[in-house]
């Protein structure tokens, strides 16, 4: 088939892209895996917070509404499946697979997302999404100023250890993931978060860790520093730029959205160094305009 505009990512910044493209009537094709990176909270009847208007919803009924608003729009086509195989030919022309339809895309966006990978730690796995979190201003209010566990999976539990005491009354699990220096530790006895060098052996219950040295220190909840990994191999298909963040890498883009593949845009998590739902549907409105006015150009 071929398409004006084809958005491959249907959740917060591929919706908000396809609403700014449908209010141009111009014809769209939203093509989505439905792996949203927080149906982990959804999984464990959680909420999310921060975003206007939407504090403390289901992270799928916001979604939901997106789409149900969208259906209003004729333009607007919507396909289930994996986006793969995408490739710019000799001409420029891009194109990928879903299944056995080949599409042909005028312009291209890319809302796919990112993948969590978590310090390997039994128990936290299970836990991700209900009592173990990244961030502090999603889901920190919740801890309600109680004890709370960081879980060191790399150095940048360092920002947890420092952030956190706004939240609650810190412990800074090192477990071997982090060696604070000399003024680290400084600043995290400054701020009252305490530091715990024994290893962690497990996570059970709500949020309690389970020490080598078999203490059990029960918490309100408990913060990681996940790596994360782009959701789909699509924009390395393409040779789209990448640039390395702090948690890891995300496809490089101009002001507009515009990645360094010509007609080829990014938004959301994909293409942030950290990321929210305000910022996935701030970055992919401005994918949709910047899409439709390379048209114009
Ligand atoms: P996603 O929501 O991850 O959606 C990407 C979509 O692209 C998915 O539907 C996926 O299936 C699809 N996709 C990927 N590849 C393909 C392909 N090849 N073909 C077809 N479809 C594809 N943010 C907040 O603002 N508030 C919170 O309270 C909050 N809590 C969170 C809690 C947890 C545990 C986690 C992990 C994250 C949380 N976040 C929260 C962050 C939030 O989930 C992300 O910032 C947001 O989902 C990013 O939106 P997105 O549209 O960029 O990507
Ligand atoms: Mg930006």
């Amino acid at each position: 088939m071929k398409i004006d505009f084809a958005i491959i990512g249907g959740s917060y910044a591929g919706l908000a892209a396809a609403l700014q493209l449908a209010r141009a009537r111009r014809q769209v094709l939203v093509v989505d895996a439905g792996q949203r990176r927080n149906q982990c909270v959804d999984d464990h009847d959680g909420e999310a917070h921060g975003f206007l208007t939407q504090d403390g919803r289901a992270p799928g009924a916001i979604a939901a509404d997106a789409r149900r608003q969208l259906r209003r729009y004729a333009t607007v086509h919507w396909m289930e499946g994996l986006a793969d195989e995408a490739r710019v030919d000799t001409g420029g022309r891009l194109s990928f697979r879903v299944g056995d339809v080949t599409v042909n895309a005028g312009r291209l966006i890319l809302a796919t997302g990112v993948r969590d990978e978590l310090p390997p730690v039994a128990g936290l796995a299970e836990r991700w999404g209900r009592s173990v979190f990244h961030c502090p201003y999603c889901h920190g209010y919740e801890m309600d100023q109680g004890p709370i566990g960081i879980i060191a999976a790399s150095p940048l539990a360092q920002h947890h250890a420092l952030m956190l005491p706004d939240w609650g009354s810190p412990t800074l699990f090192l477990n071997g993931a982090y060696a604070p220096s000399a003024e680290d530790l400084e600043a995290f006895a400054r701020r009252g978060t305490r530091v715990e060098p024994t290893p962690v052996a497990r996570i059970e219950g709500f949020a309690d860790v389970v020490l080598e040295d078999g203490r059990r220190l029960p918490m309100s909840g408990l913060f990681t520093q996940p790596r994360t990994q782009p959701a789909s191999p699509i924009a390395a298909q393409l040779g789209c730029a990448m640039e390395e963040g702090p948690m890891g890498p995300f496809i490089k883009v101009g002001p507009m959205q515009d990645t360094s593949v010509p007609n080829v845009f990014a938004c959301g998590d994909a293409a942030r160094a950290a990321g929210s739902v305000t910022l996935a549907v701030s970055d992919g409105a401005m994918a949709g305009f910047g899409a439709h006015r390379s048209t114009m150009l």
